[in-house]
């Protein structure tokens, strides 16, 4: 049998053929995705700076999967909103930086990046009087995410999903939870809770966070317990029994995500029972060791 026959009929009989490489590929049932988690970011510059930074060579070089502009943009040179694919998503685009969630680092390896283009920025101040957010000394400002973005996001999200469903609701993170301290992007004004509704990524159960509110109210958690429960969800925390800057900027980044109206760094009743509503939903047999 000569090779072209030789391989229409394995196309035929068990999806096998000659590759390019040489090698026969016979595929395998056991295999799933390599990508585990989605990352957001926002651009902090418009639709035309942000395409020059993610696809051009430079002496810091950065790209991520895809790129999302926003209408409101005198320099995206269209109308209707488009989504902007930069890196083929079974590679790896450089967005993450040094980063981790859930026992795992160096998350470009495993992560697809969307990087929204919101003019989101901050800027460090060096007078102590300064205007303080996100508990330091840090002048930030946050425009707010359009809706007609935000739909597009949603498309884009639930496509990668159907490609790679793997991707677990608590791995869909924004750039500030996997490195607390170093990134506040997304930004507090990013709309985690419409992509919950949207069937995307993690929220906590109201009922389930005001009965722990109640509790909270009474006695907050221990210094140890938060930082537990914060490992446990995901966040690099030691649990060093002391309120260091490590807990603080990982506690900061989760209140960014899930309790945006206070960002402070500081604990209280309503950020635990947050947290704790999140572990009882997807981490509920971690939360009994807490
Ligand atoms: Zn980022």
């Amino acid at each position: 049998m000569n090779l072209r026959l030789y391989c229409l009929v394995m196309m035929v009989s068990l999806t096998g053929c000659i590759t390019g490489s040489n090698a026969t590929f016979i595929e395998s049932e056991n295999q799933n995705s390599r990508v585990r988690m989605i990352v957001i970011h926002y651009t902090s510059e418009n639709f035309a700076d942000s395409l020059e930074l993610l696809t051009k060579r430079s002496s810091n070089p950065v790209s991520a999967h895809y790129l999302l502009p926003e209408s409101n943009d005198s320099s995206y040179p269209h109308g209707k909103l488009k989504t902007y694919q930069l890196v083929d998503e079974n590679r790896r685009a450089w967005h993450a930086g040094q980063s981790f969630w859930r026992g795992k680092s160096g998350l470009n390896d495993q992560s697809i990046g969307i990087e929204v283009v919101n003019l989101g920025r901050c800027l460090q101040q060096k007078k102590s009087d300064a205007y303080k957010l996100l508990g330091r000394n840090i002048l930030c400002s946050f425009p707010k995410y359009a809706d007609d973005q935000i739909d597009q996001l949603i498309v884009l999200i639930k496509q990668i999903l159907s490609r790679h469903p793997d991707i677990d609701p608590t791995n869909v993170v924004g750039h500030s939870d996997i490195a607390p301290g170093r990134k506040v992007d997304p930004g507090p004004r990013f709309p985690w809770q419409r992509l919950h509704q949207a069937g995307i990524g993690a929220w906590y159960d109201e009922t389930v966070a005001t009965n722990f509110l109640s509790h909270f109210s009474t006695e907050l958690p221990t210094v140890e317990t938060v930082q537990k429960a914060l490992s446990i969800y995901g966040y690099r925390v030691e649990a060093t029994t002391v309120w260091d800057d490590q807990t603080r900027a990982a506690l900061e980044a989760f209140q960014l995500h899930f309790r945006s109206h206070r960002v402070d760094g500081e604990i209280d009743a309503e950020t635990a029972a947050i947290l704790f509503a999140l572990l009882s939903r997807y981490r509920a047999d971690q939360l009994q060791t807490l």
